[in-house]
């Protein structure tokens, strides 16, 4: 969507195509940080995505058996928005979908499933899609496959990946959340089970992090001893429990981290999960998938209008997002394996001694700044160079 929109706003026709009638899915990552939000400072709509609800965290801290680390600080950021916007994903995509539709040069086409690549002589020259009222060919200059983790688009095109492993699942709820509860954002590890939970205003979206593939042993052992392992993880909540009524309000996700060898092939790209698969760890996912979106509208509006894209130009975006993601990635197998991995086999964890260090007040600052600004950090450089409607569409 984001990509869409800048091409659009830079005069590049471009289709969207979603499979999904409306963005409407819970439990989408909804942790929009300072390096998105410095975006929307760019192009001129921080005021009014911000009117949008959401809450606003300006520290994150989890405990580790008994030690408290603060993992985000983002007070001394170099940035508008000193704070991650906990904000549903809809409210997003809908946000940036209507400014894009704006632009005469964006056509976003709902309930519209890729299901296919064309390929002509060794090139990508579009897709097939099943949509409601049919089956649609759609071709383009470029295909760019942003299709999440489970991209048809990269399986389609036989783009090979590696796959780094996860050891967990998670379940998603919600609980009520009071006006006496605490404001942090908490997340607890605890002999065994590991908990996170977002302050949403008026609930607390809950992750219960599981050993990969035991969800089924977990729903076997019943409802009760899941709300049990809840309270004993986040006692403050054993008052309200009972909401956890029935395996529908809890929702399975299951946790993949890969990364494309190569992002390209003739005529097509792939960005965001559907290069590289992200872990929830840090929530970051969204974030990386926009500064994806903001490099390779950088790297390809200009090709794009002239109509001049090479697989020089697609390496370029590769080579250009390829690091911060590897970094970020690493960074993510380092806490699954040090931290996460020993806790769900029921160790005793501790926080590392690198993790205790950050707490001091010299080096507290660079985590947080890993988190909230990513690695190499992108700028919106396209022009508005389509003229936009004042009316929304
Ligand atoms: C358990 C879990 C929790 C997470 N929590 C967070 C978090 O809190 N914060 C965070 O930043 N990241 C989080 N992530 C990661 C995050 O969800 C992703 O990194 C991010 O959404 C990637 O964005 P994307 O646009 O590449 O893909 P997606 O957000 O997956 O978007 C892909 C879109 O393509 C559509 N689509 C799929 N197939 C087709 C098709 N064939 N045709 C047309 N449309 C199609 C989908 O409906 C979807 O709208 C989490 C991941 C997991 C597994």
């Amino acid at each position: 969507m984001m990509l869409g929109f800048l091409l659009a706003r830079a005069g590049v026709p471009v289709t969207v195509l979603e499979k999904h009638a409306d963005f409407l899915r819970d439990f989408r990552g909804d942790t929009v940080h300072p390096s998105t939000l410095e975006m929307m400072y760019e192009l001129g709509l921080l005021d009014e995505f911000l009117k949008l609800p959401h809450t606003a965290v300006r520290q994150v801290a989890i405990q580790i058996g008994q030690d408290r680390v603060v993992i985000g600080h983002f007070d001394h950021l170099p940035v508008h928005c000193k704070f991650i916007a906990l904000m549903p994903q809809w409210d997003f995509l809908n946000f940036i979908a209507e400014h894009a539709k704006r632009y005469q040069t964006f056509d976003l086409r709902m309930r519209a499933e890729a299901t296919g690549l064309i390929e002509e002589n060794g090139r990508i020259a579009g897709v097939r899609a099943t949509t409601s009222d049919g089956e649609l060919e759609v071709r383009a200059d470029l295909t760019v496959g942003c299709d999440g983790r489970h991209s048809i688009v990269r399986a389609k095109a036989g783009l090979e990946s590696d796959d780094f492993g996860a050891p967990m699942d998670v379940m998603w709820f919600r609980l009520p959340r009071k006006p006496d509860d605490s404001e942090e954002t908490v997340g607890h590890i605890e002999g065994g089970r590991m908990i996170v939970m977002l302050n949403r205003v008026d609930y607390w979206q809950c992750a219960y992090v599981i050993p990969k593939g035991t969800a089924e042993e977990v729903k076997r052992a019943g409802l009760e001893k899941f709300r049990e392992a809840v309270g004993e993880m986040s006692p403050f909540t054993r008052d309200r429990l009972n909401e956890i009524d029935h395996w529908d309000k809890v929702k399975l996700l299951t946790v993949a981290v890969d990364r494309l060898r190569r992002w390209y092939r003739v005529g097509l790209l792939c960005i965001g999960d559907a290069a590289h698969a992200m872990s929830p760890i840090g929530g970051v996912g969204i974030n990386l998938a926009v500064q994806d979106a903001v490099a390779a509208a950088n790297i390809l509006a200009e090709p794009l209008r002239r109509g001049t894209v090479t697989v020089d130009t697609l390496e370029s975006v590769q080579r250009r997002r390829e690091f911060p993601t590897r970094f970020t990635q690493r960074m993510q197998i380092v806490l699954q394996n040090n931290i996460i991995s020993p806790a769900l086999r029921g160790r005793r964890p501790n926080a590392p001694l690198l993790m205790k260090m950050m707490q001091w007040p010299l080096l507290r600052r660079i985590p947080g700044r890993v988190v909230a600004l990513g690695i190499r950090p992108e700028h919106i450089r396209t022009p508005e160079v389509a003229s936009a409607s004042t009316a929304t569409a």
